[in-house]
């Protein structure tokens, strides 16, 4: 069983008893961080270091000489086990359990109820970094990291945040436009001002800000956004702060769960994921549910798998909401033939077989009808079919009868991207069978061309591709 994650608090310890245990250096930098959060700390050992007896002295904490013992642990709310000695931090580890007083044992995740991160401090913003002890050198770095992204300005101008709270909050009624007047103090002028030390006219600032906002409803509006094929990596920038600024999430089933990890966390999110002839959510739905929170003043995204105008249906949407009068903006993806194509190591086009690339959709029997086989057929080109896979083997007949050569290599691209890609590579004549033999499902993409044996040699991500059929399993 994979260990259950840690779930992530901060403590309110002013006022309230902690119980330190040792009285070395270890134990002296535990204190002082629990002093910075008011805490009332006694601790305990045979010889504290000078500093520890200097913060005595000065009545900032309590002193106990001696050794542990159970009885200490009497009206605390936590424990810090922080001697050299672990046979004692195993004793207050397990007398802390019986009595139900979350622990830490310094450097020891496996006796610790709860663990002590890595923190960025800009208090009173504070960011902590935790491995759950699996890596801490890794949260150290990870912390760096962050440490570098975020201005030292950022507690101040947390801190005149909440100086201006209730403030704003008289000033704007409506939740969003309260969240949009404090995004933009956040990221303009005042924070400027607070950065470079003028806290007198990062005030002022605010003070004028908020008299000239305009405190009535903004009006909604929608942005279609193309979420890419699976990689989060392949979100776009744009997308990344629409999500951020959404305040509605419509998303589809093939959207990854990585990416809509990134939007913003009280976003809502609303699945109206179409499976292939199950429709979840019909398309009118879909228009009522984006006109519907768009007239409520809300930020909506419409988060496409792909690219939102390619076997997307954004047209229609877009047309739906310019009829209805509301705002919209598009912001392209990376379409799965261009993804699935560069993760499959196959170029679209290439000097010299493949001078064009046309992007087809056959996904069922009146579609394959109404296309021009005889210009799909033609030489020279690469195909990348969407939504193919089942319709396979008639897409594979109809080249073929109109000229294509069975041997044409060809190449099914299965969750393109994502951790699990299979490619599938063979020619025209075999590929439908060796997509059977694969069991090949949704969504996947076929390439069909010359430039599809290029997979073989170029390929880089993930598993090589699949050219022959898996072994037959052993009977038992
Ligand atoms: N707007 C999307 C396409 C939607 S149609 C885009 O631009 O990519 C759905 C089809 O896209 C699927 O049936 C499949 O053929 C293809 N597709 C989408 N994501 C894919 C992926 N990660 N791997 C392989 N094919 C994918």
């Amino acid at each position: 069983m994979p260990a259950a994650r840690l779930y992530p608090i901060f403590t309110q310890l002013a006022g309230r008893a902690v119980l330190v245990v040792g009285g070395g250096s270890v134990a002296e930098r535990k204190v002082a961080g629990l002093l910075e959060a008011g805490a009332e700390v006694a601790v305990i050992a045979p010889d504290f270091t000078p500093q520890l007896s200097a913060w005595a002295e000065n009545g900032r904490i309590s002193l106990i000489s001696g050794k542990f013992d159970e009885e200490q642990l009497e009206r605390r709310w936590l424990v810090i086990a922080a001697t050299a000695d672990p046979g004692v931090n195993a004793q207050v580890a397990a007398a802390a359990e019986r009595r139900r007083l979350w622990t830490n044992v310094v450097d020891d995740a496996a006796l610790s109820s709860f663990q002590v991160p890595a923190v960025v401090d800009r208090a009173p913003l504070v960011v902590a970094v935790s491995t759950a002890g699996a890596a801490p050198v890794l949260a150290r770095l990870v912390r760096e990291k962050i440490e570098r992204l975020l201005d030292p300005s950022l507690g101040a101008l947390a801190a005149l945040a909440d100086r201006w709270r209730g403030r704003i909050r008289g000033r704007f009624a409506d939740l969003g436009q309260r969240r949009r007047f404090l995004e933009r103090l956040f990221q303009g002028r005042v924070a400027e001002l607070v950065r470079r030390g003028q806290p007198g006219a990062a005030e002022a600032s605010v003070a004028r800000e908020l008299d000239v906002a305009d405190a009535s409803p903004t009006a909604g509006s929608v942005v279609l956004v193309g979420a890419g094929p699976g990689d989060a990596g392949l979100l776009t920038l744009k997308g990344l702060r629409a999500l951020n600024e959404a305040d509605v999430i419509l998303y589809d089933r093939l959207v990854g769960a990585d990416v809509l990890a990134l939007a913003r966390r009280d976003a809502e999110r609303i699945d109206v994921g179409k499976q292939a002839g199950a429709h979840a959510t019909s398309q009118e739905a879909i228009h009522a549910l984006m006109l519907a929170h768009a007239r409520a003043g809300r930020r909506v995204v419409r988060l496409k798998g792909g690219d939102p105008f390619v076997f997307g249906r954004g047209g229609e949407e877009i047309e739906f909401l310019q009829a209805h009068g509301i705002a919209y903006e598009v912001v392209p993806g990376v379409t799965a033939a261009l993804a699935c194509a560069a993760y499959a190591g196959i170029p679209l086009t290439h000097r010299d077989v493949a001078q064009s690339v046309r992007f087809v959709t056959a996904h069922c029997k009146a579609s394959l009808d109404t296309l021009d086989w005889a210009a799909l057929a033609a030489e020279r080109q690469t195909l990348a079919v969407y939504m193919g896979v089942a319709g396979l083997e008639r897409i594979r007949d109809r080249l073929v009868a109109h000229g294509r050569a069975p041997t044409t290599p060809a190449a099914l691209v299965e969750n393109g991207s994502r951790t699990t890609q299979r490619v599938v590579l063979g020619d025209l004549a075999s590929l439908p069978r060796l997509a059977r033999e694969h069991a090949v499902a949704s969504p996947a993409l076929l390439i069909v061309g010359e430039v599809a044996a290029l997979g073989a040699q170029l390929h880089w991500f993930g598993a090589a591709p699949l050219t022959a059929a898996p072994p037959l399993a052993c009977a038992a």
